[in-house]
């Protein structure tokens, strides 16, 4: 199984994609996870991407198109994965192309996940992240146990720098200039599922897995 989930920042991506991860027991690459892995330990390829991250624009392609590849090799991706945050570029949408026609993969489905604009910054701005193993909550829709405290590992629970109101509305202008047109690209391929991102996570996952037959 080789799934894309596409949409705009903030639509439930990354949650869905790790439920599907666990589903069906393939990876998840998140370009945004191994991005902020990357800042957090300080390696050159960290402090490359902060200034671009925080900014609320894209990493140049060359970066997240090596990450991606490399990631792709992995033993743990022969039998499937889901890409979570890439591609996000008409360039990295053709080169992710070269690349699994080189290790003779194809794309099964695309899932685009919808949802309306200003529900999209009701949900960022809620958004919180564990700073040690990343789990994901929400202020309104997926409380931690405790307050502030991540239920997996016990970290500190904090907003990521680029989910702050002014960096949302960049990272929304940057999606619809770049991200979007993707949707053609993938919907001329009769690869593209639409996907209704409204509702609880429980619902959308539904949603997603009756597409999966
Ligand atoms: P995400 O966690 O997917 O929302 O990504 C957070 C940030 O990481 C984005 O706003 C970009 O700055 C950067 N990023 C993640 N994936 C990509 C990508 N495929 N291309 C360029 N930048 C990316």
């Amino acid at each position: 199984m080789h799934l894309i989930m596409l949409g705009a920042p903030g639509v439930g991506k990354g949650t869905q994609a790790k439920k599907l991860s666990e589903s069906y027991q393939i990876p998840r690459i998140s370009t945004g996870d191994i991005l902020r892995e990357a800042m957090q330990t300080g390696i050159a390829l960290g402090l490359k991407a902060r200034s671009y991250m925080d900014s609320g624009q894209l990493v140049p392609d060359d970066v997240v198109i090596g990450i991606v590849e490399e990631r792709l090799h992995g033993e743990d991706c022969a039998t499937g994965w889901i890409l979570d945050g890439f591609p996000r570029t008409q360039q990295q949408a053709r080169e992710l192309d070269k690349i699994l026609e080189k290790l003779k993969m194809s794309i099964g489905y695309v899932l685009n996940l919808e949802v309306e604009g200003e529900e999209i910054i009701k949900r960022l701005s809620g958004r919180r992240s564990c700073e040690k193993c990343q789990s994901a909550y929400h202020i309104f829709f997926n409380l931690p146990k405790k307050d502030g405290v991540c239920d997996s590992c016990g970290g500190r629970l904090v907003q990521r720098s680029d989910d702050r109101e002014g960096t949302v509305r960049e990272r929304l202008r940057v999606y619809k200039e770049k991200t979007e047109p993707l949707v053609n690209y993938y919907l001329e391929r009769g690869i593209l599922k639409k996907i209704n991102a409204d509702g609880d996570i429980e619902q959308v996952f539904k949603r997603i897995s009756s597409h999966m037959q």
